[in-house]
C-alpha cells in the first residue's frame, strides 16, 4: 500500500491529477472538496453549515472536514458477504471485494493542525504517508486557468474575487504545511505549469521511484 497526499493551489490541477493517478495506480481517491460538495448537494446539516463558507472561499471548520475525512478513511465496507479480512478501503469490483493499491488524499491537510490530525488518523489504521506531491504553478497561470474553468464548472466559488481569496489563503495557510512535510523528507515539488499529461508524467516518475524504493524495504 502506498499513500500519497497531493497539494496544489486552486487551478493547479490537483483534482485532475489525483483522479488520473487513482486510475493509473488503482488508488482510493479521497477529496475533501468533493466530500463537502456532496454534503452541500444533499443538504445535510454539515452541508448546510459548509455551504456559505465554501462559497466565500474560506476554510470549513475542522469539526466538519475531519469527520468527513475519517468517515471516508475508516469506512467499513458493506460489500456482499463481508468477512473479517475486509479492509476499510476495499471497494466493490465485479461484485467482489477489491483492495486498492493505496490511497491519494486531495484537499487535506490545509493547515499544520490538519496535518497532525491526518497522521493520527493514518496511525489508527496502521498506515503512513509515503509521499507528498506539491504541484507548483505561477500565480498568473492559476488565475488564467480558473477564469477558463469558471466558464464551465458552475462552482459557486469560481468567481474572480473568491478565486483570488482562495489562492491567497492557499499561500498563507498551506505554505507552513509544505514546510512541515519538507522537514520530514516526504515533500516532492512538481512543475505543473504545462499540459495535464506533462505534469502527470512528472508525478508518475516520482511515484514510480517511491514505489521502487518501498518495494525494496
Ligand atoms: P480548490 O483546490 O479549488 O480550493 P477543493 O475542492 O479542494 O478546491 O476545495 C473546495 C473548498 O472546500 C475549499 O475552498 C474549502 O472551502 C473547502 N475545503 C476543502 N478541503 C478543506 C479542508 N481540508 N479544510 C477546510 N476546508 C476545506
Amino acid at each position: 500500500m502506498i499513500n500519497i497526499v497531493i497539494f496544489g493551489a486552486p487551478g493547479a490541477g490537483k483534482g485532475t491529477q489525483a483522479q488520473l493517478l487513482a486510475e493509473k495506480y488503482d488508488f482510493l481517491h479521497i477529496s475533501t472538496g468533493d466530500l463537502l460538495r456532496q454534503e452541500v448537494a444533499m443538504e445535510t446539516p454539515m452541508g448546510l453549515r459548509a455551504k456559505a463558507i465554501m462559497n466565500r472561499g474560506d476554510l470549513v471548520g475542522d469539526d466538519i472536514v475531519v469527520s468527513l475525512l475519517s468517515r471516508a478513511l475508516e469506512h467499513r465496507s458493506t460489500l456482499p458477504n463481508p468477512d473479517a479480512s475486509l479492509d476499510p478501503w476495499d471497494v466493490e469490483r465485479n461484485g467482489m471485494p477489491h483492495r486498492p493499491e493505496g490511497c491519494i488524499i486531495d484537499g487535506f491537510p490545509r493547515t499544520v493542525s490538519q496535518a497532525q490530525t491526518l497522521e493520527f488518523l493514518f496511525g489508527r489504521l496502521k498506515r503512513k504517508i509515503d509521499c507528498v506531491v506539491a504541484i507548483e504553478v505561477p500565480r498568473d497561470e492559476l488565475v488564467r486557468r480558473i477564469h477558463e474553468r469558471a466558464a464551465i464548472s458552475g462552482r459557486a466559488d469560481d468567481t474572480e474575487d473568491v478565486i483570488r481569496h482562495r489562492i491567497d489563503l492557499y499561500d498563507q495557510q498551506t505554505t507552513p504545511v509544505l514546510d512541515y512535510y519538507r522537514v520530514s523528507g516526504l515533500l516532492v515539488s512538481v512543475d505543473g505549469s504545462g499540459e495535464i499529461a506533462q505534469t502527470n508524467n512528472r508525478i508518475c516518475e516520482t511515484l514510480d521511484m517511491v514505489m521502487k524504493i518501498k518495494s525494496k524495504q
